[in-house]
């Protein structure tokens, strides 16, 4: 638990350097340029002198979230650097944070490693993007409504419309005072995040049709290039339909994986509604939350050793249930 301190400490920080510059993880999801774009935007409605920029490797599809900076090297001369949604140096997206003059994480995420000065990380917070709007209330830092709208969305998309575990009273407590606040017109934001083609729609089938289904309950599919392109569809959006498939009756883990081009690289999204998937990925070069994680393998042996580890963890967990019920 954390005392008034570090939303004070953080403040300080912020209000002392004139260069700020704000990254969070590769592979970005809404959260995470949610957050680190609408930070960007409040200090620099808090702070109109200072130079603040939000960096990292753009995506086309959540440009509605804002537009990024692009990071020269000149940056890191006596900057802070404030890396959101990110629990680890490694995925940390187009910076080096050993070469700032200090650093600050503010994360979600299981802990991993400590690589900032000054760690904010709150495991039962929702998203990066409900810690931001936890953080301006707390000091003075001034809010803009872009600035919510956007922090809606991360918590939006990452808690899939507050349906997730890690939804809790304090979310919806900040969500209120958020809308309360700013008169944000929510209801109009779900159009940018949710609106699909009807090729998704069509792909979403695709998937449907072609997971293989475990009797301990893991659905997994993997897809190639060659389908991506019949689709239409490319990898990132292929493997973030993955959230469209909780609540099947006979599936407890499902995974959607992409293989690259040259078929040296295999991804994974996957997601739990029960069984602990987070420590399987991080034994395939991944990682994330206890339901939600993701993984790459470059091999078919170790693409096949990670379903065989998936599968074993909905054996246990539904074994776990069996004897709960006997019990
Ligand atoms: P995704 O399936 O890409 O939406 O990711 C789900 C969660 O797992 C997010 O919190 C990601 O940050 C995390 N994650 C995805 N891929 C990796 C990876 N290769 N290493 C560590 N964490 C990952």
């Amino acid at each position: 638990m954390f005392t008034n301190n570090i939303y004070k400490k953080i403040y300080r920080k912020i209000k002392k350097y004139d260069t700020i510059v704000i990254a969070r993880h590769v592979g970005p999801d809404p959260d995470a340029l949610a957050s680190s774009i609408a930070l960007r935007d409040i200090i620099l409605n808090t702070f109109p002198n200072k130079k603040v920029y939000a960096v990292g490797f753009p995506v086309s599809k959540f440009k509605y979230l804002g537009m990024l900076d692009k990071f020269e090297e000149g940056m890191y001369q006596d900057a802070l650097l404030i890396v959101t949604d990110t629990p680890d140096k490694k995925r940390v997206d187009g910076v080096d944070p050993d070469k700032f003059k200090e650093t600050i994480k503010i994360d979600h995420h299981p802990f991993i490693e400590t690589f900032c000065d000054l760690e904010w990380i709150d495991e039962e917070a929702s998203s990066a993007s409900q810690m931001v709007i936890e953080l301006v209330f707390r000091t003075k830092l001034v809010m803009t409504k872009e600035a919510a709208e956007k922090l809606y969305i991360g918590i939006v998309a990452d808690t899939n419309r507050f349906m997730f575990y890690y939804t809790t009273p304090k979310t919806f407590r900040l969500v209120s005072k958020l809308i309360q606040r700013t008169n944000i017109n929510f209801t109009n934001l779900y159009e940018s995040l949710y609106m699909r083609s009807i090729r998704d729609i069509k792909f979403q089938g695709y998937i449907a049709n072609h997971f293989e289904i475990t009797e301990n309950g893991l659905a997994y599919l993997r897809i190639d290039s060659k389908v991506l392109e019949e689709y239409g569809i490319d990898a990132s959006a292929a493997r973030n339909m993955v959230s469209e498939f909780n609540y099947i009756e006979e599936v407890l883990v499902w995974c959607i994986f992409t293989v690259d081009k040259n078929g040296e690289l295999i991804r994974g999204s996957i997601r739990s509604r029960g069984p602990v998937i987070n420590e399987v990925a991080t034994h395939f070069n991944g990682g994330g939350h206890i339901y939600a994680s993701g993984a790459r393998v470059e091999t078919e042996e170790a693409w096949n050793a990670l379903i065989q580890e998936l599968d074993e963890v909905c054996k246990e967990y539904k074994e776990k249930l069996k004897n709960k019920k006997e019990s």
